[in-house]
């Protein structure tokens, strides 16, 4: 069988560009050699036993890609460390995979994209951009807060994806606290109102999986 990333619509991935941090800065993943990311990781690296309350079957059927297809969104929660932006990342390169159109951001860097489009008079574009992708990523919401009019635009693109484009946000703050984010109980009510309407939530609670690495090691060296 044809290798799939091969296919004219994953050539076409060249655009599913994976920018992350930096706005602007553009990772290409290239079919022809392997995935050019920040930061590889995929679900074979991922230890699932380290978070027991994480739904390993649903994480893994969302790397099958039909909530893309539906058009449904995804929410990774929880305390830092506990392999949020891994999982999202693995789903990224399924979807690329796939051949579903991925941009990745960070809140920060997004809303930082979209401020400074709207100063070069350049917003359209760049929500035409957003428009045309399958799968949105919003990593590390909420480590940040925005001016009022940064949460106006990260609401713009959020609410104009219900329904029609798929959204993946990570975050370290329970839905209760986004109004922290949002400014505002309203415009905070309206998202979350539509964001999960038709949305995969998983929450990974727990000890952060760097500190417990670090503890092992530091462990396994006194026991030398
Ligand atoms: P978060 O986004 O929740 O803060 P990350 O996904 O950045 O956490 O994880 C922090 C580091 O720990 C990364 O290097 C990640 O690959 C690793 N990691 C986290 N959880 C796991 C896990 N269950 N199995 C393997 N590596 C993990
Ligand atoms: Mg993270």
């Amino acid at each position: 069988m044809d290798d799939p990333s091969h296919s004219p619509r994953a050539v076409e991935i060249a655009h599913a560009i994976l920018n992350h941090g930096k706005p602007g800065a553009c990772t290409f993943y290239r079919p022809e050699y392997k995935y050019i990311l920040p930061v590889h990781k995929d679900f074979d690296t991922f230890d699932f036993t380290a978070v027991p309350a994480l739904n390993k079957p649903k994480v893994l059927e969302l790397a099958r890609g039909d909530w893309i297809e539906q058009r449904a969104n995804a929410c990774f929660i929880g305390s830092p460390g506990t392999g949020k932006t891994h999982c999202a990342i693995a789903l990224v390169l399924a979807a690329c995979r796939q051949g579903q159109r991925v941009r990745f951001y960070t809140a920060a860097a997004l809303v930082t994209r979209l401020e400074e489009a709207q100063k070069q008079y350049q917003l359209d574009r760049v929500l035409g951009q957003l428009d045309r992708t399958d799968l949105l990523i919003c990593d590390e919401l909420g480590y940040l807060s925005f001016s009022r009019a940064g949460a106006e635009l990260l609401f713009q693109v959020f609410a104009d994806r219900y329904e029609r484009k798929s959204l993946l946000i990570t975050s370290n703050l329970a839905f209760s606290d986004w109004g922290q984010v949002f400014q505002g109980e309203r415009m905070t009510a309206a998202l979350l109102d539509r964001l999960t309407h038709r949305c995969h939530i998983f929450e990974m609670n727990g000890e952060s999986f760097r500190f417990r690495e670090s503890m092992k090691s530091k462990k396994s060296k006194k026991g030398d």
